[in-house]
């Protein structure tokens, strides 16, 4: 009989986007669960970073950073963010948005100390918690525009919280925080001295003229806001790894200790492509921007279609979708149980909504499809899904 394993660790549940990535690759599925594109990114991306290795940028990296993507980072940062950073302080280059958010809080929480989180929630989020030993404060977001209520919000802050995570675009929901909410948000972090840590992943990918803003860039957030970013889903290499947090220097230092025992550095050779595409042109964001439209409206012609009660999102690539009247169809008793008769019944795969709400119990009437898929992919799952508006289930 071996010793227990750790306490802290015990709670954790596996990842249901994994899982659901794990199932529909067993069934030769369509993976519309985890949010990764299926198309190829841009040749000069590859060739940044074929042209890195060859290069000979195959040894380990600044811990924090390889200069030449802190000055890029730093450089967009100002330009599309409207954040002031100095490359040689304030940035550290991390293992993804991932590693990024499990640093920083591992760098600021003791014990006793609590974080808000907006709910539902990127599911990272509470495993970070649980690692860095901070108490979650959950905050709803109501369908159909899944905006919070005020009072419910300002009634989480307290003398003991550390900080607030916001996730805008919002992965699940598509919400886009908007300047006035950011700004209460703000004022609460102000009242409380509390941070803001956000997770700013989908900025590039936006639609009906919504507008990104980075709560580090309203008046008084600088010192107090750590932000995280990838070079993930903008450029579609979610494999390289490459993420980074801006912060004050004082912040700055101490993530980027943790950093350096967790991980020492990201990938090299990726690093210096992730600095090439940073400084891509206006163009570049605008054609993504159009590609994901289109998705976005393929998908939610053909959910609607097909009997789903789909949200539109605002941003990010992914639609929650409201299950009921499907799933009494499906003699599916909860969201779980029906993601799991839908791969089978039509290889498409989704991720079930309980897995973005802390109470994993409760079972909810949602589900996520991820869109960032070919459109020969999109047109796939309309036809699996047509067959069950065909077929007596
Ligand atoms: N962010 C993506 C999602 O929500 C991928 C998650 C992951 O597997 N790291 O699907």
């Amino acid at each position: 009989m071996i010793k227990p394993l750790s306490h802290r660790t015990e709670s954790f549940t596996e990842s249901v986007i994994r899982e659901m990535t794990r199932i529909s690759d067993s069934m030769n599925g369509i993976n519309l669960s985890q949010g990764f594109p299926d198309f190829n990114a841009s040749e000069e991306i590859k060739r940044a970073a074929i042209r890195a290795i060859k290069n000979n940028f195959n040894q380990y990296p600044v811990t924090f950073g390889e200069s030449e993507l802190r000055e890029a980072i730093s450089k967009k940062a100002w330009r599309y963010n409207k954040i002031r950073c100095n490359p040689d302080t304030d940035i550290t280059v991390t293992c993804g948005a991932t590693e990024a958010m499990l640093s920083t809080l591992m760098a600021i929480i003791n014990p006793g100390d609590e974080i808000i989180i907006f709910e539902p929630f990127y599911e990272n989020y509470i495993p970070d918690g649980i690692l860095s030993g901070a108490t979650p404060r959950f905050v709803s977001l109501h369908p159909p525009h899944w905006h919070y209520d005020s009072k419910e919000l300002s009634k989480a802050f307290n003398r003991k919280t550390k900080a607030i995570i916001i996730n805008t675009p919002n992965n699940p929901t598509g919400k886009v925080f908007s300047k006035t909410e950011l700004t209460e948000i703000s004022q609460l972090c102000h009242k409380w001295n509390s941070f803001a840590i956000t997770d700013e992943i989908y900025e590039h990918i936006l639609y009906d003229g919504e507008q990104h803003v980075s709560i580090a860039s309203l008046p008084g957030m600088e010192d107090r806001t750590i932000t995280l970013n990838s070079v993930s889903k903008t450029y579609s290499v979610t494999g390289w790894r490459v993420g980074w947090a801006i912060a004050s220097a004082k912040i700055t230092k101490r993530i980027r200790k943790v950093h350096d025992f967790m991980t020492v550095g990201a990938p090299t050779a990726f690093q210096h492509a992730t600095a090439t595409a940073l400084a891509f042109p206006d163009v570049y964001y605008k054609k993504l921007q159009r590609q994901y439209e289109n998705a976005r409206k393929f998908l939610y012609d053909t959910l609607v279609e097909n009997g789903f009660n789909p949200y539109i999102p605002k941003g990010a690539y992914y639609m929650m979708t409201d299950i009921k009247q499907l799933a009494t169809r499906l003699k599916s008793c909860n969201d779980l149980d029906f993601s799991k008769k839908l791969i089978e019944k039509t290889r498409v795969a989704t991720v079930p909504g309980f897995s973005f709400f802390h109470q994993k119990n409760k079972k909810s009437n949602l589900v996520r499809f991820a869109f960032c898929k070919k459109m020969e992919t999109l047109q796939k799952v309309k036809n699996h899904l047509n067959r069950l508006l065909t077929s007596a289930y």
